[in-house]
């Protein structure tokens, strides 16, 4: 059961340890609590992305201690892989628009801080934000595993940029090479995300700024959803809060600058549709009304309950 309000500072005294759960992955702590189980034990194609059939999202635990949230159920890298290769991209593609909006919402916070020069998008998917970026001046390099999406991505570019279709540890940047690191909706989806945030570290320049939007379990949407967040997902192996977030980039050398919340544009026909996957109360009938005709088209901004962080490497 989600019980958000046991993640306060401190445990409450009497609260008992679970014994046999594992340390957490973010700071060893072996103080561990589960936050849901909806018995959910399969990863598989069929609960993976927006055209999901499946929304179990399997034991998600919670350390006490530095407040970040995983799954129990940690599959390798190559099991992640072969599993993003069958991914349906049908509804995600759809909804293109979108993320174009989305795409100059994150060229804005980007630009806050960094006025241009070298930036990798890791994990760009079809490549809407590098389009903005490059539009902008910016010289864009894209990391993505996906093949069709990576194709996606080429053709949106069209000759701009370098989009490589690998893992970020396979795509053999050089270290120290950027001004500029985004991880839009990634770092919940890797195994080790101390490591990754590490490694995406190393390929700062001093000064350089790394940008990570992330599900928030401490965001109201979270506390007020429970088991129905739409971001309690199962390929979403990690959730943060502000404090988890400003951790994993200290460890991984990084410095705190700044913490936000961005919402995302999507279409009224997909907001349903994904509240009608979880069983939100009235989703199935409004994603009834406004398919197919020119309401389900209109696109609002909506906040799911993410956060992001900037760092800087210490120059
Ligand atoms: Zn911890």
């Amino acid at each position: 059961m989600v019980t958000p309000s046991a993640f306060g500072k401190q445990p409450p005294p009497t609260a008992e340890v679970e014994t046999g759960l594992p340390a957490c992955p973010l700071c060893s702590r072996q103080d561990v609590e589960t936050y849901s189980d909806d018995r959910g034990r399969q990863l598989a194609a069929s609960n993976l992305g927006s055209s999901r059939q499946d929304v179990s999202h399997g034991k998600i635990l919670r350390c006490r201690t530095c407040g970040f949230g995983f799954r129990q159920l940690r599959p390798t890298d190559e099991e992640l892989s072969r599993l993003y290769r069958q991914l349906d991209p049908e509804v995600y593609e759809r909804e293109t628009r979108g993320r174009l909006r989305t795409a100059q919402r994150h060229l804005k916070i980007v630009q806050r801080y960094v006025a241009g020069g070298r930036l990798v998008d890791v994990g760009c998917a079809s490549g809407s934000f590098l389009r903005c970026a490059a539009d902008a001046g910016w010289s864009v390099v894209g990391v993505e595993p996906a093949q069709t999406l990576c194709a996606k991505a080429k053709q949106l570019l069209s000759g701009r940029g370098d989009i490589l279709c690998t893992s970020l540890q396979q795509a053999g940047l050089a270290p120290s090479s950027f001004d500029a690191l985004t991880l839009w909706d990634v770092l919940e989806h890797v195994p080790d995300p101390l490591e990754f945030m590490k490694y995406c570290a190393s390929l700062l320049k001093p000064g350089g700024y790394l940008f990570a939007n992330v599900p928030d379990l401490d965001s109201r949407q979270a506390r007020f959803l429970g088991e129905r967040w739409p971001l309690l997902l199962a390929e979403h192996l990690n959730y943060f809060n502000r404090r988890s977030l400003k951790f994993c980039g200290e460890r991984a050398q990084l410095q705190w600058v700044d913490f936000g919340r961005r919402p995302a544009s999507f279409s009224l026909e997909y907001v349903f549709y994904r509240l009608a996957q979880h069983h939100v109360l009235g989703a199935t009938l409004s994603h009834r009304m406004v398919s197919g005709n020119f309401l389900g088209g209109i696109s609002i901004p909506v906040f799911l309950g993410e956060s992001y962080g900037v760092w800087s490497r210490p120059a």
